[in-house]
């Protein structure tokens, strides 16, 4: 059994808590310690006696911390937190934040077995998925650096997420698949939504794939349902097969039958993620299959410039050719947005998270 109190939502907590002949209700105290407040030591939770503290460390639970290795910032300012977990293995997290938000693309796996083509995280190979403890804490650790960053400036260079240290959003679509590291990524979407915890509104929490069909249908039965983001890549099977492997296993029929499940279930509105690679996918003809592609789905469509890392053999399309691929998108009454990147210059965006892995790639700058 894991004895990490990070890694366990509410109710296990409470069972943890009864188990060791204690009142049910300092569960409470525990969970909003852990997860409100970002308690990261056991015998400072001052709403517990001294003796059951002792209690719980001699009974071997303890509340797990990421290591901070390095955090980079970008111009643009977003940063990136490179974390070394507790058996040596590295992850990374992008904050990216605005006016009005601050998003964190937080990982579920160490190194990723996916292999996308176009993806600098698919050259490391896959070490192991990440508990729901660790990757709540990916959350913690950047909303208090958010506090942090706002105490060195002064009052008109803050936003109001830094003000409060609030993480608004979450993207899961840092390193690795989160729909293989299924059970310990929704344990974590409940907890980070838990309103004695960090609160954060199911609305504003996105499960990016690369498109696991059954992960999808069985998160449509789910009774926490998160918004979905499906990085599709390509809009025919052929040229799919080509970029991203889990098309041999899930082509793009069943994909896409999946994600009307999700939405019947839901009545959400999908993301389709759609990097764009230089004269690979992203001539007027791609983007009228993709139109074909979505009729009768309520979608919109994300087009990010492919980030080229050396080795890949691609480059990211020009800016002509990402408009002309976005106005005929938008022509046939598809909701389009370009993303421009953030973080590149800390090798931070889109498909670019290594972790620092001696495999590296050299990534350009
Ligand atoms: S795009 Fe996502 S699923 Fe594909 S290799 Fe990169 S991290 Fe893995």
């Amino acid at each position: 059994m894991n004895k990490d109190l990070k890694d366990m939502t509410s109710e296990e907590l409470e069972r943890v808590v009864v188990g060791l002949g204690q009142k049910k209700y300092l569960a409470g105290y525990l969970f909003k310690f852990i997860h409100a407040q970002g308690g990261r030591d056991l015998s400072a939770i001052s709403t517990l006696s001294k003796a059951f503290r002792s209690q719980l460390a001699e009974q071997g639970y303890f509340i797990s911390q990421l290591k901070v290795v390095d955090r980079l910032t970008d111009p643009d300012g977003s940063a990136k937190y490179l974390f070394e977990l507790a058996d040596g293995e590295r992850i990374e997290s992008v904050l990216l934040p605005d006016e009005d938000r601050a998003t964190l693309c937080v990982s579920t796996q160490a190194g990723c077995p996916m292999g996308c083509a176009f993806c600098a995280t698919a050259k490391i190979p896959f070490r192991r998925n990440l508990t729901a403890g660790e990757i709540v804490d990916q959350v913690y650790v950047a909303a208090a650096s958010l506090v942090a960053r706002h105490s060195s400036l002064d009052a008109q260079e803050t936003t109001r997420h830094e003000v409060d240290g609030r993480i608004t959003n979450i993207v899961y679509m840092g390193m690795g698949e989160p729909l293989l590291n299924y059970d310990a990524v929704l344990r974590s979407i409940r907890i980070l939504n838990y309103s004695s915890g960090r609160n954060i509104g199911i609305r504003h929490i996105t499960i990016s794939t690369c498109g696991i069909a059954p992960a999808i249908r069985q998160l449509a039965r789910e009774e926490i349902r998160p918004r979905l983001a499906i990085s599709l890549g390509a809009p025919s099977d052929a040229l799919r097969d080509r970029l991203m492997p889990v098309n041999r296993k899930h082509p793009i029929d069943e994909l896409l039958g999946a994600v009307r499940t999700y939405q019947a279930g839901t009545g959400q509105r999908v993301t389709f993620e759609y990097v764009l690679i230089d004269k690979v996918n992203d001539t007027v003809n791609h983007a009228k299959l993709l139109v074909k592609l979505l009729r009768g789905l309520m979608s919109n469509v994300n087009l990010i410039e492919h980030n080229p890392f050396s080795g890949c053999g691609f480059t990211g399309s020009s800016r002509e050719r990402i408009q002309r691929f976005a106005d005929t998108l938008k022509g046939a009454g598809v909701e389009t947005t370009i993303r421009f990147r953030m973080g590149r210059g800390i090798q931070a965006a889109c498909g670019q998270l290594q972790a620092g892995y001696k495999e590296r790639c050299d990534l350009e700058k």
